[in-house]
């Protein structure tokens, strides 16, 4: 429901109604609440009766009518912005829009057994996408995420719900039951002032992509969208994980001082993003970024990262036309990258899909009771289907290698059949460009991230195998200590200062440096101020994360001494709990008097 904008002050609003949630991105944001709905529709199932068959159909015309126009005015936008491809697939969902086949199928159905448009619609969008699967050709069989886009659009407009993707005023507060990384990544583009989700969890991709670009989120809220009014004022303290609806005045004049001070301070760290990430005995340390989309680049460079640790190729898949990328839609996005970081190195992470990153290359085909143990990743990469998809990568990205220095990372291996399963398709890509005699370099590296604890537990057998490894803290987290990332119930148990998050990083590193191969985190606790001496303790000299982190990291490798940290790792080591070892990080932070507002005295 939508009301007006609420006056905070009159006597019928819920007032100062303080929620306590996840901090999932820090900085303050103020403003009014947008509430989304995103759940999924459900398609709705009557008979009708036959005098109201004529009327069916007109509603199916008219839904038909208004499907073609919004897609006439997204047309219209891309034209302006000359992005040829994207106007050519909307120029395919207005063809399938007329298509008779689809138009008549369905109208045939309200005619002659006499069921509602919708239900009319769903059994056409089936018939259609059946006979797309039959046909033995891979470009047929990918029209069907096209004719499901198409077929969800005129749902949406039979029952009046909102067609586009979220599209908030700028300055709005989101308020969602969830989102997923996809309109999370369309909504920082809205210029949002702030993001809150009853579910989810720290590192959920939808925490991720708020981080990366600063928009101040709180999730695990877990009944905010109930609490909740569009047109609320809302203020979204991302550090501390804090929701107030409808603040007094002194609240909100608090809370603008607050945001003043952050800004100051984030402003000040920016100043020395030319300074090299050394600590202050001169030990070197590599900052790098984490990027979901190539347009991230700059931000990553202004913010200091000398090259790329980890880039999310799999948002590549999930675009608002569900379109598969090719390979050389692949080429072309990472040769943008290398060419941009003019020699500096990018690892880019081969297509890591499913669990909550959903695209048309799953749709609907494995419902899973567990997503984050089911058919994702690797395993997906790897399966029948899916397999061509992973080689069109792999063969862009050793093209790619000819733009600039790159390595190529696997997710989610679990062992060393699966390595060599990966490997085996990458050296397939690799004959057959040799057969084409087109160039790449044969020595691109090739290693893969250390996400399960049975990676650690043979990462002296896949050391042997690779020329690096990354650990994926996010998933390492989630498989360890056996709590969903993007759970809010048991965010309470996600703790990266685990003490067997320690003892497994610190395996991980060791073995690294037995077999002489490199080894960084590109989970989002590189980027956490109060984990950083630790990993620097345990011996990691790379890391990558979000670009807005790397100032205040680097602030800290840089006011940080290797005798100092190792005494750190020496004390925490001994120390059984995850409270334990909060206490001496802390105590280390307030003695050797690093700056950084996570910190505040006990
Ligand atoms: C991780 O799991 O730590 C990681 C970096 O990968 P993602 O967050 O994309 O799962
Ligand atoms: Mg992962």
């Amino acid at each position: 429901m939508t009301r007006e904008p609420t006056d905070p002050n009159s006597s019928d609003v819920v007032r100062n109604l303080r929620k306590q949630g996840t901090p999932a991105s820090s900085g303050i944001g103020i403003g009014r609440a947008y509430l989304v709905d995103r759940r999924r529709i459900k398609v709705p199932k009557r008979r009708i009766r036959f005098d109201q068959v004529e009327d069916e159909v007109e509603r199916f015309q008219v839904a038909l009518k208004g499907s073609d126009r919004q897609l006439e005015r997204i047309k219209q936008k891309l034209e302006e912005r000359t992005e040829s491809e994207h106007y050519k697939i909307i120029e395919a969902h207005q063809l399938i829009l007329h298509d008779e086949h689809l138009v008549d199928e369905a109208i045939g159905f309200i005619q002659h057994e006499r069921i509602n448009a919708e239900w009319a619609l769903k059994r056409t969008v089936e018939h259609i996408k059946g006979v797309f699967d039959a046909i033995e050709d891979d470009y047929f069989r990918e029209r069907r995420s096209d004719v499901d886009f198409v077929g969800e659009r005129i749902l949406r407009n039979l029952l009046g719900r909102d067609t586009t993707p979220v599209r908030p005023p700028p300055d709005a507060i989101v308020v969602a039951h969830d989102l997923s990384p996809a309109d999370t990544s369309q909504l920082y583009r809205a210029a949002v002032a702030g993001l809150v989700t009853d579910a989810g969890g720290k590192t959920s991709h939808t925490a991720i992509i708020a981080r990366a670009h600063e928009v101040p989120a709180v999730v695990g809220l877990e009944n905010i969208t109930s609490a909740v009014e569009t047109g609320d004022l809302l203020i979204v303290d991302g550090s501390m994980g804090v929701v107030i609806v409808n603040p007094d005045t002194e609240t909100v004049v608090e809370y603008r001082e607050l945001a003043r001070k952050e800004a100051i301070f984030g402003a000040a760290l920016l100043r020395n993003r030319d300074l090299p990430a050394i600590t202050a005995d001169g030990i070197d340390v590599e900052l790098v970024a984490n990027i979901d989309y190539a347009d991230e680049i700059p931000f990553a460079v202004d913010h200091g990262a000398v090259g790329i640790g980890l880039f999310r190729t799999e948002y590549l898949f999930m675009n608002e036309d569900n379109r598969i990328p090719n390979e050389e839609e692949h080429y072309r996005t990472v040769c943008s990258v290398l060419e941009f970081l003019g020699g500096r190195t990018a690892t880019i992470r081969t297509f890591d899909l499913g669990a909550d990153k959903m695209s048309s290359l799953i749709g609907d085909q494995y419902p899973e009771a567990n997503p984050a143990l089911g058919l994702r990743s690797i395993r997906l990469c790897l399966t029948k289907s899916v397999r061509p998809h992973f080689k069109a990568q792999l063969r862009a990205l050793l093209r790619a290698s000819s733009c600039g220095p790159l390595r190529i990372m696997f997710p989610m291996i679990s062992g060393l059949e699966e390595l060599r399963d990966a490997r085996a398709v990458l050296d397939e890509a690799a004959d057959e460009l040799e057969g084409e005699g087109i160039p790449y370099d044969p020595n691109t590296p090739v290693g893969i991230m250390i996400e399960m604890p049975s990676a650690v537990m043979v990462s002296d057998l896949l050391a042997r195998e690779v020329d690096f490894f990354s650990i994926g803290t996010n998933d390492l987290i989630q498989y360890s200590l056996a709590v969903d990332r993007v759970n809010e119930h048991v965010s309470y148990l996600y703790q990266p200062i685990h003490p067997a998050m320690l003892r497994l990083i610190r395996q991980v590193v060791d073995t690294a440096t037995q077999h002489d191969i490199a080894v960084a985190v590109c989970g989002e606790m590189a980027g956490d101020p109060l984990v950083v001496p630790v990993l620097l303790g345990l011996g990691l000299r790379e890391l990558s994360m979000n670009a807005v982190s790397i100032p205040e990291v680097k602030n800290i490798i840089r006011s940080s001494r290797m005798s100092e940290l190792h005494a750190l790792i020496d004390k925490i080591s001994y120390l059984h709990t995850v409270s334990e070892v909060r206490s001496v990080v802390h105590d280390y932070f307030i003695s050797v008097k690093i700056d950084t507002p996570k910190v505040r005295p006990k």
